[in-house]
């Protein structure tokens, strides 16, 4: 925690376990309790009755302004409720940072939608310059089911080369074990792909711990640590 830098805000694309935790919330929050912390309007409404006064409501195609950076938010493809009832949960955005030289577009968890790129698009003539998107995993039995909200590796590039982003930075994976998969079982199958792949340069897997330096000129792209 001591080694964050400066936090001007916390962005929730949905309400799952693994993209809301309340620990970290509050362990973020010890920063500082200002931080204004962004989420869809249901969200955004629990978090406030929990005692959460710096939660704040951000909507699909409406720009919200953060020090220099704008951040354009679209619907995601994943239902984020669990039990049927608990449908505060329901709400999954994806967002795209930009400081008018780099962009950044997370898309949470999702599946394949023309949102992103429609996202995306909002930037032309520029393009993004790194997608952070989610690998998973499912058997074969369960894949239909999954990539209905989900994407799988070769979802993942396949969107990637749709949004024409300079550089792929996958995420979720390494986590935790499913119960049809394990932690690594998506960045394996990611790995096999890229092997001949005519974008696999342009695709950073970056463990824990390690950082990514990206500025606007495009071939200046180094792992640090
Ligand atoms: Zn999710
Ligand atoms: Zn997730």
């Amino acid at each position: 925690m001591s080694e964050l830098p400066h936090i001007d805000a916390i962005l929730l694309t949905h309400a799952h376990a693994d993209h809301l935790s309340f620990r970290s919330l509050r362990l973020l929050r010890g920063l500082s309790s200002t931080i204004p912390i962004y989420a869809p309007a249901a969200i955004a409404r629990w978090l406030d009755r929990e005692g959460i006064s710096s939660a704040r409501v951000i909507e699909a195609g409406r720009p919200v302004q953060i020090a220099n950076i704008t951040i354009r938010t679209a619907v995601a493809r994943h239902v984020g409720a669990r039990y049927g009832v608990d449908r505060w949960r329901g709400a999954a955005h994806m967002y795209l940072l930009d400081n008018g030289s780099v962009s950044v577009l997370f898309t949470g968890d999702t599946a394949i939608t023309p949102a992103v790129t429609t996202l995306a698009e909002s930037l032309l003539p520029r393009r993004v310059d790194v997608a952070l998107l989610p690998i998973g995993f499912a058997p074969r039995w369960k894949e239909y089911l999954f990539r209905r909200g989900h994407l799988t590796a070769a979802d993942a590039l396949s969107l990637f080369e749709q949004v024409n982003a300079r550089i792929l930075i996958p995420f979720h994976w390494g986590t935790f074990r499913h119960v049809t998969s394990g932690a690594y079982d998506a960045i394996r199958v990611l790995r096999s792909l890229l092997e001949d792949h005519a974008k696999a340069a342009q695709v950073k897997i970056l463990s824990p711990g390690e950082s990514l330096l990206v500025t606007n000129a495009e071939e200046d792209v180094s792992p640090t640590r």
